[in-house]
C-alpha cells in the first residue's frame, strides 16, 4: 500500500526559503503518537534555525517547534493520551535518565534526543510524530492557536518568572524588551502580583506592553532608564529584571537599576557577545545573574491549567497559512510583528 502523503514546509538548504513538499505521513513506533496539526507558532528561533545559526540542525527538516493539534494515532504502549485528545507539545525530547532529567531540569538534559522543529521533524506540516510522553492534554475549549503558544512562549516565561526569578507578590520587576515574549512576561508578572515596568526602544511595543498590563513603560532611547527605575523604587532599584534582549549594553544597564539582593534573569541571549559585570557589585551588593532556558514538563502542565481557567491568553497578532511560512519569517526578520505568530495548515 502506498504511504499516505501530507503537505509540509521543508528546510532543504540553510538561508533559503522553505519548500512546500508532499512527504509521507510519519509512521509511529510503540511509544509514539501521531498528531494532526491545527496550529503551529513561529518565533525568532525559526530564523536562527533556517539561517543555519544553530548547531546540530539536520536537513532536510520539517520546521515548526510550537505545534498544537489532535492525537490521531497512538502506539501500542501509549497510555497518557488517546485518539481525539487536544494536545500541547513539551519541546524537549529528553533521555529521562540523566541527573538533570531526574531532578526536573529537563531543559538541561545531557543526552537530549532532540526537539521537533530543531533536530526532529516538526509542525509546519499536516501531521507530526513525537514520543507520547511529550504530549499533554488541553481542554477542548481552548483554541488551538492559543495551545500553540503554551510550550515555547508561555511556559518559558513561567519558568523564568516563577522558577528562576522567583518573583513575589508586590515586587517591582523590569521587563527589558517588550516583544513577543516580553508581553507574556508582563501578563504572568501581573498575575503573580508584581508591579511591572516595561522597557523598549520602540513606541509601538511600549503601547502594546501597556495594553497587556504594564504599569509603567520607559522608552530607553528617550529616557534615562536607570534614574527612572530608581525614581519609581525609592532609589533602591527593581527587585528583579527579566532580560529579553541579551546584549552587553542592556545587561550592563540592568545591573545598574537592579537593587541590592536583586536577581537579573537572562532569557534572551546574544551568542559571542560577552558582557562584563563588576564583581564588587555582585559580591558586596549580593546581586544575582541567572539564565533561564526553555521550560520543564511541569511548567507546561501549570500553564495549561492557567489557560484552561482563562487566566492567561496568548498575544497573537499575526496569522499565516502553511504555505505562507516564508512570508511569516520575512515579516519577523523585518521586525514587523508585535506579538506572536501562528501558522494554520
Ligand atoms: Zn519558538
Ligand atoms: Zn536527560
Amino acid at each position: 500500500m502506498p504511504a499516505k502523503m501530507m503537505r509540509a514546509m521543508v528546510l532543504e538548504e540553510f538561508g533559503k526559503p522553505l519548500q512546500l513538499r508532499e512527504v509521507p505521513v510519519p509512521e509511529i513506533g510503540d511509544e509514539e503518537a501521531l498528531v494532526q496539526v491545527h496550529a503551529c507558532g513561529l518565533c525568532g528561533t525559526d530564523l536562527k534555525i533556517s539561517g543555519g545559526k544553530l548547531a546540530g540542525i539536520p536537513t532536510p527538516l520539517i520546521m515548526g517547534h510550537e505545534p498544537a493539534g489532535v492525537v490521531v494515532e497512538v502506539g501500542s504502549r501509549v497510555t497518557n493520551v488517546k485518539v481525539g485528545d487536544h494536545v500541547a507539545l513539551a519541546l524537549y525530547v529528553t533521555c529521562g535518565q540523566c541527573e538533570f532529567c531526574r531532578t526536573g531540569n529537563e531543559s538541561l538534559c545531557v543526552n537530549l534526543v532532540g526537539r521537533p522543529g530543531f533536530e526532529l521533524n516538526g509542525g509546519f506540516a499536516e501531521y507530526f510524530k513525537v514520543p507520547a510522553r511529550n504530549l499533554f492534554r488541553v481542554a477542548p475549549h481552548v483554541p488551538f492557536e492559543q495551545v500553540a503558544l503554551l510550550a515555547d512562549c508561555i511556559a518559558t516565561i513561567w519558568h523564568a518568572v516563577c522558577r528562576r526569578a522567583e518573583v513575589k507578590i508586590g515586587q517591582t520587576v523590569v521587563v527589558v524588551g517588550a516583544g513577543g515574549l516580553g508581553v507574556h512576561a508582563i501578563q504572568l508578572l501581573k498575575l503573580a502580583g508584581a508591579r511591572v515596568i516595561a522597557v523598549d526602544v520602540a513606541e509601538d511595543k511600549l503601547e502594546f506592553a501597556r495594553q497587556w498590563g504594564a504599569d509603567v513603560t520607559i522608552h530607553s532611547r528617550q529616557e534615562d532608564v536607570v534614574s527612572r527605575v530608581k525614581e519609581l523604587t525609592d532609589g533602591l532599584g527593581a527587585h528583579a529584571v527579566l532580560e529579553f534582549v541579551g546584549l552587553p549594553e542592556t545587561i550592563a544597564a540592568d545591573l545598574r537599576f537592579l537593587r541590592r539582593g536583586g536577581v537579573l534573569t537572562l532569557v534572551g541571549y546574544a551568542p559571542d557577545k560577552p558582557f562584563t559585570a563588576d564583581s564588587a557589585d555582585i559580591v558586596l551588593l549580593e546581586k544575582r545573574i541567572v539564565g533561564s532556558r526553555a521550560n520543564t514538563k511541569q511548567d507546561l502542565v501549570e500553564v495549561i491549567r492557567l489557560m484552561e481557567e482563562g487566566k492567561i491568553r496568548g498575544a497573537i497578532t499575526n496569522r499565516y497559512r502553511l504555505e505562507e511560512v516564508n512570508e511569516a519569517l520575512e515579516a519577523l526578520r523585518r521586525g514587523e510583528i508585535l506579538g506572536r505568530v501562528v501558522v494554520v495548515p
